[in-house]
């Protein structure tokens, strides 16, 4: 009997996707893999290198240039994974509000976009993975057996981000969702459900409240998988 070999999970930023996809992961004996991660690793790099963000071809060539890896955690820190780009241990600089401000003129380009791409789809293609991101649905893994779209309020999704990273972005509220607002607007290019998507509004719900409604579909999908109609009515039995 085949498990279905992805779950794809798309949304905007602080819909949840993160948090459900670390626990159905966990959950099924999974690899979780973020591709976020993979963006925010190359805006750090560029940073670092004081690339001009707008520099389609510089971008192109870094993608091409930069060896991303994201192992399990190297560190006891509370970290989720390790990622090294270039072998250089970035992971606390991942998630730095510079990192936030920037990474979507990074991913907006085409050549990073198919770089990285080619790179998930090699890592989605070994199966048992939870994959998380944008266009997980659309592009990279547009066979998935099971695609969710997660979608919040905004204010919700800025009360979330706030209460996750007091440190990191002390700002007020309203200008964490301001933020949120504009990192929506840059990533309007990617945030399309699939087609054949399910959509979750997670407004109103508990990490656990998603983790089961998206295990039930996983259940549904591997009965089916299991027991695959033919789509003609039951046959009678043959006469004994
Ligand atoms: O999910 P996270 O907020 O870490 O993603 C950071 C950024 O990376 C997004 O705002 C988006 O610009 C980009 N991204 C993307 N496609 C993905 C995952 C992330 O374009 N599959």
């Amino acid at each position: 009997m085949q498990h279905p070999a992805v779950i794809a999970i798309d949304g905007p930023a602080g819909s949840g996707k993160s948090t459900l996809g670390a626990l159905l992961a966990r959950q099924l004996g999974y690899v979780y893999f973020d591709t976020g991660v993979m963006y925010r690793a190359l805006t750090v790099v560029a940073l670092q290198q004081q690339l001009d963000l707008h520099d389609a071809a510089a971008l192109a060539t870094l993608a091409q240039r930069t060896q991303i890896e994201v192992l399990h955690p190297t560190i006891a820190d509370g970290r989720q994974y390790t990622v090294l780009a270039n072998g250089q241990d970035i992971t606390p600089e991942l998630r730095q509000p510079v990192v936030d401000q920037h990474v979507s003129f990074v991913a907006i380009q085409p050549a990073v976009r198919s770089e990285l791409v080619r790179q998930q789809r090699a890592i989605g293609t070994r199966g048992q993975v939870v994959m998380v991101g944008r266009d997980i649905g659309t592009v990279v893994m547009p066979d998935a057996p099971l695609k969710i779209y997660l979608s919040a309020s905004l204010p919700e999704r800025a009360r979330r981000r706030h209460a996750q990273h007091t440190q990191q972005h002390p700002d007020a509220l309203e200008r964490v969702a301001s933020e949120l607002a504009r990192r929506d607007q840059l990533d309007a290019h990617v945030l399309q459900p699939a087609s054949d998507a399910i959509l979750i509004n997670t407004d109103h719900l508990s990490p656990e409240e998603e983790v089961e409604r998206v295990l039930a579909l996983w259940r549904q999908e591997y009965t089916a998988a299991a027991c695959p109609t033919t789509g003609s009515p039951a046959q009678p039995h043959p006469p004994e």
